[in-house]
């Protein structure tokens, strides 16, 4: 751990004479942002982003005809405190909205609902399992086997692996493979079941997932999403605008190329920091860390991502099935991928994407372990319209296209990630935080709780600073 120097120096400085700069502009240096000038005594705060726009991952523009369609996130979770909470405390509350009801399938062979009772696809009921489809029976039968199963140990905190063995190659292939991957671009087999929090509470539960999930409390009543009708980005521009009225200053166009000691405190690059919140990803973050904290940059070197294209396509109405109306999209098991890994149907989820006489796709290319931003953008447009044509029976003919490219957009929880990161933050000097996807979870709601807390551990920094003058 680098000494700052700190207890050398006598200075009376209270908070609010502080200095705290923030690396990255995405939702997780915006949430740092707000939470630290909507403290009593606000420090200084300076948001550092390196790109000419806020948002990061972020990212809303027009598309077709429709002035405000995602490019990324589309959605937050609702059902956990601290998106919905962010979206209130920036008086977004109202613009708020919900998926229209809609089904979610499986393709494998042919579009097949997602059965009820499972938990990001793994079983808490046999009923759904029974009815569907999608599994052989050969597979049921072994899925309907668990509750006799021995506890399967929570070693190599592999989720793949845990649900194999749990429920067999089935439920895992043509479930939680796609329901998990889909959400995270992960391969689940190389994914940490601790870092997916609802298994992992029922895998530690009881030694039978099925067994455990009948004490579970039923799910609460209200939407399970939820976005600003002005997309995701309305965030970002509240955000924005929320730490600018506050006092905070925002410069875009400014890369951070180095974090240095300097006294008492920190230069990034020639800004002059008591404290620096690193919202940036992993590899980024290593690279400023690199001669500061060896140890902790080592470490979050450890951390991979996983690159994603998404294409979004409007096509005509009049050549859309109606079989597919009422239909939110659908995902595909691995075993079945090319290119594409799921399809949402945006003009049949989203109200506001209602596009008169047309039909609005968005369409997700690559995850961990299938690369695909080597392809060019003919080669991304082919690969999804051979696809997604394929898996519904229809020739699809896009009349808008836009082709949005995510380096690095997925950060991957390998087996054990959380110690992974406990040990790089436990290296950092102190005075230095770490915030975003690549650590404490990977959705919205996560990277805005990782933000205010390392907010509050900044802020209990400087207060300690104060304390010791
Ligand atoms: C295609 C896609 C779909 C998604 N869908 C959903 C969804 O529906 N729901 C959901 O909850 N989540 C979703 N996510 C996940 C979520 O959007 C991201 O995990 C989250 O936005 C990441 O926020 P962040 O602030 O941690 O990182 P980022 O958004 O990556 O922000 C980090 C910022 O740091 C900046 N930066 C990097 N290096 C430097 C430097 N040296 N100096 C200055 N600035 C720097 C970057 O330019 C960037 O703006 C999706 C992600 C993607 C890619």
């Amino acid at each position: 751990m680098t000494s700052t120097g700190a207890d050398d120096v006598a200075d009376r400085r209270t908070i609010a004479d502080r200095h705290v700069v923030v690396v990255g502009g995405g939702i997780a240096g915006l949430a740092a942002a707000v939470a630290l000038l909507s403290a009593p005594d606000p420090p200084r705060v300076t948001v550092l982003e390196s790109d000419t726009r806020l948002g990061g991952k972020i990212r809303t523009s027009p598309f077709a005809e429709l002035a405000a369609v995602d490019e990324g996130a589309d959605a937050f979770l609702a059902r956990v405190p601290w998106a919905a909470g962010f979206a209130d405390r920036l008086g977004l509350r109202p613009e708020l909205v919900s998926p229209q009801s809609g089904r979610a399938a499986v393709w494998w062979d042919e579009l097949h609902d997602i059965p009820e009772g499972l938990l990001l696809g793994m079983p808490t009921g046999m009923l759904g399992l029974a009815r569907t489809r999608l599994l052989t029976w050969s597979g049921k039968v072994r899925a309907a086997t668990e509750p006799l199963r021995r506890r399967t140990s929570l070693e190599p905190d592999s989720l793949g692996g845990y649900v194999r063995s749990r429920f067999g190659a089935e439920v895992h292939h043509r479930l939680v493979d796609p329901l998990v991957g889909s959400i995270y671009a992960a391969d689940t087999d190389r994914f940490s079941l601790a870092a997916v929090p609802q298994i992992a509470e029922l895998a530690t539960r009881s030694r039978s997932v099925l067994l455990g999930a009948r004490h579970r409390p039923p799910a609460p009543n209200g939407p399970v999403f939820y976005a600003p009708s002005g997309g995701v980005g309305a965030l970002v521009d509240a955000a924005d605008a929320a730490v600018e009225a506050a006092g905070g200053t925002i410069r875009t166009g400014a890369p951070v190329t180095a974090v240095s000691v300097d006294g008492a405190g920190w230069c990034v690059d020639d800004v002059r920091a008591d404290a620096v919140i690193l919202a940036c990803p992993a590899p980024a973050a290593v690279r400023l860390l690199g001669s500061l904290a060896a140890d902790a940059a080592a470490r979050l070197a450890r951390i991979p991502t996983a690159d994603v294209a998404l294409l979004t396509l409007s096509v005509d109405a009049a050549d859309w099935p109606a079989r597919l109306a009422g239909r939110s999209g659908y995902l595909v098991p691995k075993p079945r991928q090319r290119l594409v890994t799921a399809a949402s149907f945006g003009s049949q989820k989203w109200a506001h994407w209602d596009l008169p006489g047309k039909v609005v796709l968005r369409v997700s290319l690559g995850r961990d372990g299938l690369p695909v931003l080597h392809l060019g953008d003919d080669q991304l447009l082919a690969g999804a319209v051979d696809d997604v044509g394929r898996h519904l029976g229809i020739e699809l003919q896009p009349i808008d296209v836009r082709i949005s490219r995510f380096p690095g957009a997925f950060p991957q929880y390998r087996p054990h990630h959380a110690e992974l990161v406990a040990g790089a933050q436990a290296a950092l000097p102190p005075g230095i935080a770490l915030a975003g996807a690549s650590y404490h979870g990977i959705g919205i709601p996560a990277c805005i709780r990782s933000g205010s807390d390392s907010a509050s551990r900044t802020l209990e920094h400087l207060s300690s600073l104060s304390d010791s003058s």
